[in-house]
């Protein structure tokens, strides 16, 4: 594979990075991921606003402009000749000095990496016919989940309990009220209503999310932004969820209850579908 590093395009064995990294050494670094099909990006421009947005949050400048985020996205796509896939991008503060809490002084250089993972069958994924099964687990994450950080450790040991618990995935709760998946956006409907919690340094603000929603609404379909909890999502008539590289994926059991009989309900289905359809029109 063929990465991106700094600058330069280079076979992934050649692509180095110090071990005095920010990235490395305290999760100092943003990411985004921006999903392939037929070789195109999705919602790319929203993923430049936000890669913007939590850079600017973390006091980091943004390296590069957006026509240079698209040619090295495009460079990578066409070079690993990825068709359905993701672009994998991330930007940590660099360091070249010592390990210190203060940041390093002004003007120093980022680390900007970007690699792909080719991914066949992203979009007939079979889970959308089957659904997945969630457990909910205590969201123990930093307070500001609206920054899209490297620092994933806790996403991942709940992502770890649930497989461990027989599930697919977990659904994070806080005081009572689920706020989002380890790493996608959470929604129920009933009847007809589609519920999802609303933006907030809460959630991760996910493009996908934004996207769908606007293409539901255009679909005018019913929409409410509030939370809601485990209870009221076991005896919602469904459940899904949705991110870059998931796309909407339907959620048939949560905590061991059946969610809509355990099927995969119309609602999430047409969603799917209307989410794949619009935002290939506007990939580029
Ligand atoms: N929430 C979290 C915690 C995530 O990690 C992600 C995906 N990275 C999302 C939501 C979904 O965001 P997006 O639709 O932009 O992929």
């Amino acid at each position: 594979r063929t990465v991106y590093l700094n600058g330069e395009y280079l076979p992934e064995a050649e692509a180095k990075v110090s071990i005095f990294d920010r990235g490395f050494v305290m999760a100092d670094g943003v990411y985004e991921v921006t999903s392939v099909l037929d070789g195109k990006l999705l919602d790319f421009p929203g993923h430049l606003t936000r890669l913007s947005r939590s850079l600017a949050e973390l006091g980091m400048g943004n390296p590069h402009s957006d026509a240079e985020w698209l040619e090295i996205h495009r460079q990578l796509v066409a070079r690993n000749e990825i068709v359905e896939g993701i672009v994998y991008l991330q930007v940590t503060r660099g360091n070249p000095g010592d390990r210190d809490f203060a940041y390093p002084p002004e003007g120093t250089p980022q680390t900007v990496v970007l690699f792909t993972q080719s991914k066949p069958g992203l979009a007939a994924n079979p889970q959308a016919q089957t659904g997945l099964k969630v457990v909910s687990v205590e969201d123990l994450r930093w307070s500001r989940r609206d920054i899209k950080t490297v620092q994933l450790l806790y996403p991942s040991m709940a992502k770890m309990e649930a497989k461990a618990r027989g599930a697919d995935d977990a659904w994070l709760v806080e005081d009572g009220f689920v706020t989002e998946g380890t790493s996608n956006n959470t929604y129920i409907v009933k009847n007809g209503t589609i519920i999802t919690r609303q933006l907030s340094t809460d959630i991760l603000h996910g493009i996908t999310r934004a996207s769908l929603l606007r293409f539901a609404a255009e679909a005018q379909m019913k929409i409410e932004e509030r939370p809601f909890t485990i209870e009221e999502a076991q005896s919602a008539d469904e459940a899904f969820f949705t991110s870059a590289s998931a796309f909407v994926l339907p959620v048939v059991e949560i905590d061991g209850a059946k969610v809509g009989g355990a099927k995969v309900g119309p609602v999430a289905t047409r969603l799917r579908e209307l989410y794949l359809e619009e935002s290939l029109k506007s990939a580029i």
